[in-house]
């Protein structure tokens, strides 16, 4: 199986503090891994540095078989990388409808953003009915399916998604969670996912990356996460 994303040997912190160190794993396209660990491990990090946010120090990243290094962001863009930030990202002041053309303003294809716009309102029904509500006036779930929703227009083919579940109710959790896998199995988009809530990451992905002090103490099949109380206990604590 080819993987989309090659990670080798990483290394990046911000400006002289180091925290992320020799970070090594793969993720197959069309596959869900979930990056998982304590609060500070270093998965914001590794997502920002992966997304050209953050320069490395050292190893290389390969996206789509070539070398991210150098590659500016907006060009990532255009070669299918979307990266969805804790904390959401959108713009308060625009209402839905703005934030999601947001989305598909890099597009060439402007009939497909379009089309792409009719399926996330579908897929996110409140966000069809607020769609002329400003940002700031959704709640935090709606925001969450507004940032995601807005990744989905540009067509990603790797979406690095941090924290999707924060502050959204358990039944909306496991829908975007069911929805990525859909879109994993029928699209062959890959996922990168960090998450808190390990066991509704774990339900989904293919793979546990699990960090620890800006390092990776495992990357394991999430079934073998799931099902082994041994890894469990030694690496996530429950
Ligand atoms: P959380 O779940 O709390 O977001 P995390 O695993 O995502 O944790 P990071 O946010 O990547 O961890 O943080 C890793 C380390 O980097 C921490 O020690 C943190 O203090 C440090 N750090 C994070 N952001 C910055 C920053 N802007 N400047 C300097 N250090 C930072």
């Amino acid at each position: 199986m080819t993987a989309i994303l090659e990670v080798e040997a990483l290394s990046s912190g911000y400006g002289p503090v180091p925290v992320l160190r020799d970070i090594t794993f793969s993720v197959p396209t069309g596959s869900i891994a979930a990056v998982l660990g304590a609060n500070g491990a270093g998965k914001t990090t590794l997502l920002r540095t992966l997304s050209g946010l953050l320069r490395p120090t050292g190893g290389r990243v390969r996206y789509d078989g070539a070398d991210l290094r150098g590659v500016r962001v907006e060009h990532l863009v255009r070669r299918g990388l979307a990266h969805v930030p804790e904390g959401r990202g959108i713009v308060a002041e625009l209402t839905v409808e703005e934030n999601l053309r947001l989305g598909g303003l890099w597009r060439r294809d402007r009939a497909d953003a379009r089309r792409a716009q009719d399926e996330v309102y579908q897929l996110f029904e409140p966000l069809a009915r607020r769609r002329r509500h400003a940002g700031h006036q959704l709640s935090g779930g709606e925001r969450q399916m507004l940032a995601l929703g807005r990744a989905l227009i540009a067509r990603p083919r790797l979406l690095l998604l941090d924290e999707p579940s924060l502050g959204l109710a358990p039944r909306v959790t496991a829908q975007i969670m069911a929805l990525l896998r859909r879109l994993c199995d029928s699209d062959g988009l890959t996922v990168l996912l960090v998450e808190q809530n390990v066991r509704s990451a774990l339900s989904v992905a293919d793979q546990g990356v699990v960090m620890s002090l800006g390092r990776v103490v495992t990357a394991t099949p999430a079934a073998q996460l799931r099902d082994d109380v041994t890894l469990r206990h030694a690496y996530l604590g429950f």
